[in-house]
């Protein structure tokens, strides 16, 4: 059975649970660092990146999710979660958990549309799905072995790094579960590439 975790420090954690359920992998709420070693792959949910890496800080999470990282486990970062795992941030000098090899800028949308819904194209996953962004960041750069999965409006909304897959907006706010069942299968290829 393929278990998934979502960081359920701050931010949209219920969603994504039902998202994964939805797919028919188990989903558990990562509360504890200890509870990491029980995960085959890790989804880090949108909300707010300051208040969640304070609370990374807090429960002192860091070491184990960069650890996680290490030992190839796929982690999805979306909205805030994108933010997380980029290894820079426009304006700041320092990334959070820096694994995803992007630059990211934060609420880069505009306040006049904090929040809008947009149809994308996101490559193997939709020709159109329906994606919320919420005071969203976007992808400004991105390296070379990065896969530039979606654009909206000529900026990188989507995107994956062998483990890594990074969003810029809520794919589990809508009944469309594609997306996650996108990461499902890179958890269970990346769970059948170890066991082998
Ligand atoms: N603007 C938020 C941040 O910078 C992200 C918004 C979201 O996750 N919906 O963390």
């Amino acid at each position: 059975m393929i278990r998934i975790g979502v960081l359920a420090l701050q931010g949209a954690v219920r969603e994504h649970m039902r998202s994964l359920e939805a797919c028919g992998v188990e989903a558990v709420a990562i509360k504890r660092k200890e509870e990491l070693n029980e995960v085959d792959g890790l989804i880090l949910p949108g909300g707010e990146s300051t208040a969640m890496r304070r609370l990374i800080d807090k429960y002192d999470f860091m070491d184990a999710l960069k650890d996680f990282a290490r030992v190839g486990k796929p982690m999805f970062g979306t909205c805030a979660g994108l933010i997380l795992l980029a290894k820079e941030l426009e304006g700041y000098s320092e990334p959070h958990i820096g694994v995803m090899d992007i630059k990211v800028e934060r609420n880069s949308f505009g306040r006049q549309v904090d929040s809008f819904e947009a149809d994308l194209a996101i490559k193997d996953v939709a020709d159109s799905f329906p994606a919320v962004f919420i005071r969203a960041p976007h992808i400004v750069e991105a390296g070379e072995n990065v896969e530039i999965l979606s654009k909206h409006n000529d900026r990188i909304v989507a995107a994956r790094e062998g483990q890594f897959l990074g969003c810029s907006f809520h794919p589990e706010l809508t009944d469309n579960h594609r997306l996650t069942a996108y990461f499902v299968d890179m958890v269970k290829e990346a769970k059948a590439k170890h066991l082998v």
